[in-house]
């Protein structure tokens, strides 16, 4: 890993790391829209002498990098594999052990649904100084953007966030609590399972008629927003050709869901109006 360090310091003619040890800022930079970073993510990104980023880290936030700045995108795309979490690990903690000051940049939150505790782990173990900053997750920004709200004293007293896709594929909801109609369920990377999940939650007793909200590209400014059922779920997601990233927002809550808001506009040009 020193090697191909080495390589990319040659191919972007990148200055070596002071000899002091650096350090690894697990960023959220949330679900896209660039007006929903901390001030601290900006800073840090501002000041990074790395950045290590995502595929759902947006191009508007990327931006916002220094073109001076090396950005590593170890991302999976269709089609390719991106880097393996051993390796990205590896990677983040050769970079700080080389003195560099790496904000490593994350969808979302870091600690949700995005491995930041695993490579939080790792560093650690490694002597590596590491902090995290937190970001807005898809789920509130998801809901925020399409104006739903995510609990509501009449109809939805909790809120779970859960993993459509488990770690060997398929997700096992085997808690039969979660057909209690009092709550919110928000599934992360529920697409694929979509089917499973639906069938899994009717099996609990949860309604046919529940209503669902896919929220696809949350909080950018090709935002879109579908709602359907629990029982025709599926069929929606095929038929509008619902693509990743998208939540599944369960629940009486998405009855709130009235019409578009104005996810592209950011918050100087609605002070315009
Ligand atoms: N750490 C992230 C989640 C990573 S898991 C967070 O806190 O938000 C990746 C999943 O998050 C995607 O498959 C999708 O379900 C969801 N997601 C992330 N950004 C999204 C967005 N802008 N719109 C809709 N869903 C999003």
């Amino acid at each position: 890993m020193t090697q191909a360090i080495e390589r990319l310091e040659k191919l972007f003619n990148f200055q070596s790391g002071d000899s002091a040890p650096g350090c690894v800022w697990l960023v959220g930079a949330g679900p896209g829209d660039v007006e929903l970073l901390t001030l601290k993510a900006l800073r840090l990104i501002k000041s990074a002498d790395v950045v290590v980023y995502d595929r759902l880290v947006s191009d508007e936030i990327m931006a916002e990098v220094p073109s001076s700045t090396l950005s590593i995108d170890v991302g999976k795309k269709p089609g390719s594999h991106g880097l393996k979490q051993a390796q990205i690990n590896q990677l983040l903690a050769d970079l700080a052990a080389s003195g560099r000051r790496v904000v490593r940049l994350k969808g979302g939150d870091p600690s949700i649904f995005g491995r930041g505790g695993e490579e939080m782990l790792f560093l650690q173990q490694a002597g590596i100084t590491c902090q995290i900053v937190p970001g807005i997750t898809a789920a509130a920004g998801c809901a925020a953007a399409s104006g739903i709200p995510l609990t509501h004293r009449d109809c939805a007293q909790s809120l779970r966030l859960i993993t459509g896709h488990g770690k060997s594929g398929e997700p096992q909801l085997d808690d039969a609590s979660l057909a209690a109609s009092n709550q919110t369920l928000v599934f992360y990377m529920g697409l694929k399972w979509s089917a499973s999940i639906s069938a899994q939650l009717q099996a609990h007793g949860r309604a046919a008629d529940t209503p669902v909200a896919i929220i696809e590209n949350g909080t950018r400014p090709d935002q879109r927003v579908m709602v359907t059922t629990l029982a025709d779920l599926t069929v929606t997601i095929a038929r509008e050709q619902a693509q990743s990233p998208a939540l599944l927002l369960v629940g009486e809550v998405v009855r709130f869901y009235r019409q578009p808001q104005s996810a592209g506009l950011n918050a100087i040009s609605l002070m315009a109006k």
